[in-house]
């Protein structure tokens, strides 16, 4: 009953006025204070989603059984039973049980790791509090909060919209519609659908551009989109294309298998005169030897070792493909600013008229000397300086903060050294804030290049004052100021000059100009900045580069990949960055408008040789990265802006950044970066290299080790010999040594030169030719070991299972040898660094050992088994054959490795 009035009164607020909501919400236009928030969030809870409701272990455990590899060996279970080898039975019995609880334990920790990952993906919001801007976790929204969309945001809460400023909403999540809707403040019908309810913004939905304040009505479950959560809430698996498709090649494994396995029963009954229940206990063996069971959990494993190492690595996996698509990268497109820099950003130079001044200064404290030819000036003496940092100050959505001693920005850092600058220039922020007032605003897009405010005073004066790439606002001036008050026409070749200079310098240029208005104009529109602007001049930021991203794209050029920076600013500027890094051919600069000239063709050959991008616009990203896939690369892309969604969907690995993208781009990304650092993609595509090694690796060392247990029976049975090892034997050997030894290689480090191989090509097959050979000759090299080590057993006379301990324990020790040769399968083993290996590698090679020595030696297991002790000498000989096995791979490997 309540929660029908609760749901009746809610649908009313598109209804209402706003000024009605915001009252009903007990609220008020300048926020709530925070004493008032924090006593709402503890009455109405976090603004989050419910949580789906967990799967009950029991079940997760009871899946790990649905599979079909477990249903053939539970299959065989049942079997054995029914001949009477209970023995047998529990052996196959244990080898699923330990399977699933492997699986079960590392699903549910590559689960947790999953689920902590997303947690540091949490969204934040602006709010106003107290009559002040705060960036608050979207959590700790409630009921009352006023909240500011920007283009790039991800709706928080559920909001009735009180102001509106060209604000677009993309509801896809909500109606399925994928077309912006445009906002506005009028109540609508009682009735209407929730696509046309334009004034309200609705949680979880994306603001595509424009800018607008709202009030929050619903948080939570309460939310239109909490209501439906659970028809949102998939979980993703931990999958890609890759292990799909081992995960298909396993089942058709599986087949092929169990009719071998059909053909060898037949054959042996009918032709070699076996007794039925004889063949029928080694084609079991046959079966449970040559199916992969633990493959699928170690594969699963891998990614999840990868995706925490990534994480550590400050890369947030989004979309899991990514892992395999990072490992073939042959193209870094990169952002500059922020990413390549610091985005520590300080002024530099300051242009006017008549006067270059320099600036000093230590971060973005607003305290410094602007000089003119080394000597301190003031603002008395220069009045251009006042009316510059006027614009700065009021085209401007940043503030400064002093936190213990240091001083940081809360908005765009380059917003940040234009407060600084005025403080320096020794005008009072806090004054011109309050002296003006901001009437509307035309927000910075990387379209257009610009950011316009109104501003009105108490005097009725009102100008415009605009901010932006010294391109743009050139085109938009017909003066330029020279003086307190006065101007001349503007001279737009000297004004390029000046700004070419400073950019050559690495410089980020900035210009800014102001128009006058009659007090009466209260809205500003494109049609009011596009000319008569005054210019008063240009300020130059230094950003300085990254230090460790002139190590990572060095490590790039060894890996075989080109790093190629795209970037909206200056082309002077993005060129003398270029250099400081070292980046290739940085002297070759295309710009926006150069891309525009090309058509695709052409487009698509001057995009293999340039590697600098300037001036560019959010759509020649996507162009580029079509460009460049015309050519079969394989493209990360970086971006952080509404408008770079398209281009990180299209490119083969998207990345967002974390810190200063928005949450359309992040939404749109495989990959966020949470440190917004080059370094870390160049981490990132290490690890995704490592990862596709692993899974190689794990399937390299399953797959011959299964082919040549099977063989082992298979030639036996064939040839009429007895079984050098019995059907029960095998069944231990595959469960001691198949899931631990597989999963020694799920954690292996990055090999040493992972990074100075070529990257691989995009689809090369998994199980191409060279696996394939592997297989054979891996297998033929364990058939020859094992029946190599009974043959001598035999010739010394010595018991029948006596032979079949040694050749038993001559797999084992050949397997923990093909473990560590598959661990630097690309270069040599005989390193002493690569023999040192992991802990994880030890400990189960550990384990491994010990087991088989209680098999061996322990007298209950010597029952069960039928195994006897092996002396001193003969396990000697035992470890000799190991190492000659070991010998002729490597041999082999470096023969094929110079044959090349
Ligand atoms: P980048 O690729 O370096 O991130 P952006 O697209 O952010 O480039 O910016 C392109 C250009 O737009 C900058 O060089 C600068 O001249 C101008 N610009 C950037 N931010 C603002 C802003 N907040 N206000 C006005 N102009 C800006
Ligand atoms: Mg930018």
């Amino acid at each position: 009953m309540q929660r029908l009035a609760a749901s009746r009164t809610k649908r009313e607020w598109h209804e209402m006025a706003s000024e009605d909501v915001i009252d009903a919400m007990n609220s008020h236009k300048n926020g709530l204070s925070s004493h008032e928030a924090a006593k709402r969030l503890s009455v109405y809870g976090p603004n989050r989603l419910p949580e789906l409701p967990k799967t009950h272990p029991l079940y997760r455990f009871l899946k790990q059984f649905h599979n079909i590899l477990i249903y053939v060996l539970l299959g065989s279970a049942t079997m054995t039973a029914m001949l009477g080898h209970v023995a047998d039975t529990f052996v196959i019995l244990a080898v699923v049980i330990v399977n699933a609880a492997i699986g079960f334990i590392q699903e549910g920790k590559a689960e947790q790791a999953m689920h902590a990952i997303r947690h540091m993906l949490a969204l934040k919001a602006s709010v106003l509090r107290e009559g002040g801007r705060h960036t608050v976790e979207g959590e700790k929204l409630v009921p009352g909060d006023i909240v500011l969309l920007e283009a790039g945001d991800k709706v928080p809460a559920d909001l009735r919209l009180f102001q509106v400023n060209s604000l677009q909403i993309q509801e896809a999540i909500l109606t399925g519609e994928s077309v912006a809707v445009k906002k506005d403040t009028r109540a609508v019908a009682m009735n209407s659908a929730l696509g046309d309810r334009v004034c309200m913004a609705y949680s979880g939905t994306l603001v595509t551009s424009g800018l607008g304040w709202g009030v929050v009505v619903a948080t939570g479950a309460d939310t239109e989109i909490g209501r439906i959560s659970g028809m949102l809430s998939t979980i993703e698996t931990l999958t890609t294309p890759l292990i799909r498709q081992m995960n298909v090649f396993a089942r058709w494994l599986t087949a092929l298998i169990l009719l071998i396995a059909a053909v060898v029963l037949v054959y042996g009954y009918f032709v070699g005169n076996f007794s039925f229940s004889y063949m029928l206990m080694a084609v079991v063996g046959l079966s449970v030897a040559a199916i992969p069971e633990g493959l699928p959990a170690v594969l699963t494993i891998t990614l999840a070792v990868g995706v925490q190492a990534m994480a550590r690595r400050n890369v947030i996996v989004r979309r899991l493909p990514a892992i395999e698509t990072l490992g073939a990268v042959s193209v870094i497109c990169t952002d500059k600013t922020g990413t390549l820099t610091c985005n520590e950003m300080m002024a530099a130079s300051v242009v006017t008229q008549a006067h270059a001044f320099s600036v000093d200064g230590m971060g973005y404290e607003p305290k410094g000397d602007i000089r003119l030819n080394a000597r301190a000036v003031s603002k008395n003496e220069h009045a251009i300086l006042d009316e510059l940092g006027r614009v700065a100050v009021l085209c401007n959505d940043a503030s400064l903060h002093h936190h213990d001693g240091v001083w940081v920005v809360v908005g765009d850092p380059m917003e940040g050294a234009l407060l600084a600058l005025t403080g320096k220039i020794g005008m009072d922020i806090q004054e011109e804030l309050s002296g003006w007032m901001r009437t509307d605003v035309i927000p910075f897009d990387a379209k257009h290049r610009f950011m316009a405010t109104l501003n009105h005073d108490h005097e009725n004066h009102a100008f415009i004052a605009v901010k932006g790439a010294p391109e743009q606002i050139f085109l938009m001036c017909s003066q330029q100021r020279t003086g307190a008050g006065k101007s001349e026409a503007f001279n737009a070749s000297d004004w390029h000059q000046q700004a070419e200079d400073i950019a050559a310098q690495g410089q980020r240029v900035l210009a800014f100009a102001v128009k006058s208005v009659p007090p009466d104009h209260t809205v500003l529109e494109f049609t009011d900045v596009k000319q008569d602007l005054t210019l008063i001049g240009v300020v130059g930021l230094i950003d300085p580069p990254r230090p460790e991203v002139i190590d990572a794209i060095a490590e790039c050029q060894t890996a075989g990949i080109r790093v190629k920076m795209i970037t909206g600013d200056h082309k002077g500027t993005a060129a003398a960055i270029a250099k400081q890094l070292h980046l290739q051919n940085p002297d070759k600069v295309l710009t926006g408008a150069d891309l525009n000239a090309m058509d695709d063709d052409a487009l698509a050959a001057a995009v293999i040789d340039t590697d600098i991008f300037a001036r560019t616009s959010p759509e020649d990203k996507l162009r580029l990265v079509m460009a460049l896939q015309s050519h079969g690369m394989t493209i990360a892309m970086t971006g952080d802006g509404v408008n770079d969604a398209p281009a990180l969907k299209r490119a083969d690995a998207g990345i967002a950044m974390g810190l200063k993208g928005s949450e359309a781009a992040k939404e749109a990304a495989d990959l966020v970066l949470v440190d917004d650092n080059f370094a870390s993609i160049v981490a990132a595509v290490r690890e995704g290299r490592t990862v596709y090694d692993n899974i190689k690796k794990v399937i390299s060392w399953t797959m011959p080790t299964s082919v040549g247990e099977a063989l082992t029976i298979v030639v036996a049975l064939l040839f009429g010999m007895t079984l050098p090892i019995t059907p029960i034997q095998i069944l231990w050997v595959n469960l001691i040594t198949a899931i631990t030894l597989g999963i020694a290689l799920a954690f292996e480090p990055t090999e040493a030169n992972t990074m100075s191989r070529p990257p691989r090509p995009r689809h090369e097959p998994l199980l191409n030719g060279e696996l394939a050979w592997r297989i054979v000759f891996v297998s033929v090299l364990l058939l020859a070991g094992v029946f190599g080590m009974y043959a001598y057993a035999v010739d010394q006379a010595y018991s029948i299972e006596l032979a079949r301990t040694m050749a038993l324990n001559a797999l084992v020790v050949m397997e923990i040898f093909h473990l560590f040769f598959i661990r630097n399968i690309y270069g040599t083993s005989l390193k002493w660094e690569l023999v040192a290996g992991t802990q994880v590698v030890w400990l189960t090679i550990l384990c491994v050992t010990l087991a088989q020595f209680a098999m061996t030696y322990l007298s209950p297991l010597q029952m069960l088994f039928g195994t006897v002790a092996i002396s001193f000498w003969d396990g000697v000989i035992i470890v000799v054959v190991g190492c000659v096995f070991f010998a002729i791979l490597e041999i082999e490997k470096q023969l094929r490795l110079h044959l090349r």
